[in-house]
Parts: structure tokens; sequence; C-alpha cells
């Protein structure tokens, strides 16, 4: 089985958003083992909806849609829906009452308009929206050549999307595929290398029909590269991966750094709390970024809590990166201090940043250079100098 996607928006077809739905929910797709063979973007058009999803539905018996489930009246997916089926829109009491009951709650008059998000394609299926008022559509549309198409519209905010696609549209899914295989996936965190070195460190590994699948996507410096198995069951998937994921850490050594949610402060908090430790920071170029994802990930997700004991932070001019690591380290009474200085222009439109550390052993200060977009640069500088934190603790470590 193949599926297309639709996006349905005049922000999307005008260039003022980008389809970000579709990148994730093909991503989703992939995972499950089924291709994407058409990516579709309308404007909100009553012709331009039913055109593509005929044309959809002629080519494909799977199609995700995501947008205009709305209560206004450019809102067309449930009509372009109908008409595409060849069936009136229906009033679903059931629904009326979930949508209702979200404005009682909210001690609000439901507007008129709001009936809408309650007229269903006769014979098709409410896909709930535990977020919004929106609920998806989950209807079949007949096919040119004979059977069904189906199809499952979601609304096009992309959390509610993503927590509907979770709790309906992926159960779904697995129940209409031949072979119910059970899918496991795991993330392999990374961050000191780009993409593409990241890449290039693992040979033959980042390869299309794979199995193990493992795919690559970068976020604000961080690299993830995403494992998947298709097995029996989830014994079958784990033993699958796991030769994957060891060839995965021996190429990459200290690179990767974690799994799943895991952030490279998170792992930087448990490196030094795993020592005992506790941490203090400083820092000017970076505009209180190092302070704000360390006190973040303090005490997250099970973590212990207190081990970010604090940090200043000026706007420039820091000084001496080594006396600032020191005084932090002094006045938080914490046993690592980390100090960043200005973030300033290297050569090649690089940009560079003096990072340096405090502990038990004395300290260290080195300029760290890197590149990518200028607007990224106070995330990455502040990264990388609480990645350097995490080396220093292994590197001590191992002596
Ligand atoms: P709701 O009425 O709950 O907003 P809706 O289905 O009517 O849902 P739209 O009005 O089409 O959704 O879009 C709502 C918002 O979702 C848009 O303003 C845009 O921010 C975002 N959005 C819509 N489609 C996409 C898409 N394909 N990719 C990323 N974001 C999208």
């Amino acid at each position: 089985m193949h599926a297309e996607l639709i996006a349905i928006g005049d922000e999307l077809t005008s260039g003022q958003r980008l389809d970000t739905n579709s990148r994730w929910m093909a991503a989703e797709l992939g995972v499950l083992g089924v291709p994407v063979t058409f990516h579709t973007t309308v404007p909100d058009t009553m012709e331009a909806g039913i055109e593509a999803f005929r044309l959809a539905a002629s080519r494909a018996a799977l199609v995700l849609v995501t947008g205009g489930l709305g209560p206004t009246a450019d809102d067309l997916t449930r009509d372009v829906i109908a008409a595409a089926a060849g069936v009136p829109l229906e009033l679903s009491e059931s629904a009326l009452a979930t949508v209702e009951s979200r404005f009682v709650r909210r001690g609000m008059p439901m507007p008129d308009s709001n009936r809408r998000q309650a007229m269903f394609p006769r014979g098709s299926r409410i896909i709930p929206n535990p977020e919004g008022t929106a609920p998806g559509i989950d209807a079949d549309l007949p096919r040119p050549h004979g059977g069904t198409c189906r199809v499952f519209a979601l609304p096009g905010v992309p959390s509610e999307m993503k927590v509907m696609w979770r709790a309906t549209v992926e159960p779904a899914l697995l129940a209409m595929l031949p072979d119910r295989a059970t899918i496991l996936q795991r993330r392999i965190k990374c961050f000191g290398a780009g993409e593409s070195a990241i890449e290039a460190m693992l040979p033959d590994l980042i390869r299309r029909g794979r199995d193990p699948l493992v795919g690559i996507t970068a976020h604000e410096a961080t690299i993830t590269l995403r494992i998947a198995a298709r097995g029996r069951d989830d014994a079958d998937c784990l033993a699958k991966m796991a030769p994957t994921e060891a060839t995965i850490r021996e190429c990459l050594g200290t690179l990767a750094y974690g799994v799943e949610d895991d952030e490279i402060e998170d792992a930087v908090l448990a490196a030094v709390a795993g020592q005992g430790g506790t941490l203090a920071s400083a820092e000017s170029g970076t505009a209180g970024r190092v302070a704000a994802l360390l006190a973040q990930a303090d005490g997250r997700r099970g973590a212990p809590a207190g081990v970010y004991r604090g940090g200043s932070v000026v706007p420039a001019g820091l000084g001496d990166v080594q006396a600032a690591a020191d005084e932090a380290r002094r006045r938080h009474g914490a046993t690592v201090g980390l100090a960043v200085g200005d973030v300033r222009a290297a050569a090649d439109g690089r940009r560079a940043v003096d990072v340096a550390i405090a502990d038990a052993a004395g300290g260290t200060v080195a300029e760290h250079v890197f590149g990518g977009a200028a607007d990224l640069a106070p995330t990455r500088a502040a990264k990388t100098a609480i990645n350097l934190v995490r080396l220093r603790v292994l590197e001590r470590s191992r002596g």
C-alpha cells in the first residue's frame, strides 16, 4: 500500500507558511513502511480541493490531509470531502456536544460558526481532537476503477495534528497494513559535528531500503539518528536494532550523548551528577542561553534536582573567561564552573567563542570556532560550551 498527502490552505500555496505537516506525516508513514508517492498542496477553494481528492483517490487507496477544518467560511475541507464522495454533510449531535463543551468549559457561548465543525460527510467517522475544537474526518471515497480510498483529514495546527495521529490515525493504519508487523524506533542523539560529517562517519548505514532503517535529521546543531526496525514483536525489533546501534556508537564515540528526548544539557547534568558534582555558569555572548538551558534541564524527567546551582549573565564583555569560571564555581559553591565569553566573527564567515571550565583539577580554556546561520550562533555557542563540560567529565573519569 502507498499513500498520498494533501495540504490545504491559502497560507501554504501563497508561500506564507511552509507545509511542515506533510513532511512530518511522510516520515511517520515511512516508519510504518508505507511509501508516499505524491504531495499535493492546494488553496482554500472547492474546485482545487475536489480535483486534488479525485486525482489522489484515483492513484492511491490511502490519502492523508491536513488543514481547512476550522469554523470559518474559508475552511472547506469537510465540504470538499463530501463533494468528492458524492454525499451530503450531516450534523453529528455527539460532535456538536463535544465542540460545545469546550466553549462551556471556558465559560464562553459557542459562536454559530463552530456548528460547522460538527458537520460530517455522510458515512464518515469522527477523529476526536483532544487539543482543539476541530475534529478530524475519517472517510471513504469511491475510486474510479472500483473500491474505496480511505481518507484521514486532520486540522492544520501541527500540535493538534500530531496528537490525533498518535491516538487515532496510526493505530488505524497499523490495522490496515497487510502484515501487521511491529515497528520500533530508537533515536540516538549526537552533538559536536555537522549532519554531513556524521553521515560520512556511518558508511552504508543511512541507505534507503536498509533494515533496520537509519534516518538522520538536524535541529539547532543537535543531530538525531533514528533507527526503525520492523519485526514480529518488540523483542524481534530490539534484536534487529542492537547491532545497528552498536555500530553507530562505535563510529561516533563521544559524539553520541543520549537517546530519545535527551538534550545535550540533560547529558551534561547527568555526567556532572554522576561524579557527585554540581555546576555553575557565567556567560556574555550567549544572552543567558547557558543558564536557561541548564536551569530548564535541572531535575527534568526524573534527573536529580539541584545539580545546576545558578549562573550570571552579562550582555557583553565577560572579560577573562578562566577567572569568570573560577568565580562562578566559588560564588555558587559548585564543583564545576563554566564560563562563555563574547561570540566574535572568525575567518570564512565562521564565529568563535572562548569557553573556560574550572574544576578541582584546575581549569581549561579554549577557543571554539563554529559555522552555521548567524541567528543560531548564540544557541550553538551555548550548546558547544555545555557539551565541553561533558567531554571534560568523561576525560577526567577516564583518568
Ligand atoms: P483550526 O480551525 O483548529 O485552526 P484548521 O484545520 O482549520 O484547524 P488551518 O486553519 O488550515 O487549520 O490552519 C491552522 C494553522 O495551522 C495555520 O495558521 C498554520 O499555522 C498551521 N498549518 C496549517 N497547515 C499547515 C501545514 N501543512 N504545515 C504546517 N502548519 C500548518
